[in-house]
């Protein structure tokens, strides 16, 4: 296994990937929806990793949903850095925000568009490409 390790811009959020891939594997995707193309944001997952973060204090996370609803991109409450995004999809899964990872921030990515899915699409996709987030990790879904 592989780790890789990121913080936001002022250390109370960890987060950690476990991935079997090579770093030079793991994919890069830049996301061309309406949140986060302004902010140039780009991210990576593995289903066959594992995913963690871990706050001081607990629970220091901001979430933000917007039009379908089914994810949460989840924040640093204090620096407002964007960690990922967090859903249901055979379980508890999470995209991160690649550049949070030194080993990810050079490399290029592929653009992603998804306006075109409807729920079931998405689902299924985040099922299949998401990673499963720890358990025991402050990055699940907030109850609603
Ligand atoms: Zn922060």
């Amino acid at each position: 296994m592989h780790t890789l390790t990121g913080r936001c811009h002022c250390g109370a959020v960890e987060v950690t990937l476990e991935t079997p891939r090579a770093t030079a594997e793991l994919p890069v995707r830049r996301c061309l929806c309406s949140h986060c193309r302004p902010r140039h944001l780009r991210y990576t997952a593995d289903p066959e990793g594992r995913a963690r973060i871990v706050t001081r204090p607990p629970g220091h996370l901001h979430a933000y949903r917007f039009g379908t609803e089914t994810a949460d991109f989840v924040r640093c409450a204090t620096c407002g850095l964007l960690i990922g995004a967090v859903c249901e999809a055979s379980g508890v899964r999470a995209v991160i925000n690649a550049d949070l990872f030194f080993a990810l921030r050079d490399r290029p990515h592929r653009d992603a568009s998804f306006d075109d899915e409807d729920a079931g699409d998405r689902s299924a996709r985040r099922a299949r490409t998401w990673t499963p987030v720890d358990p025991n990790s402050a990055l699940k879904r907030p109850d609603r």
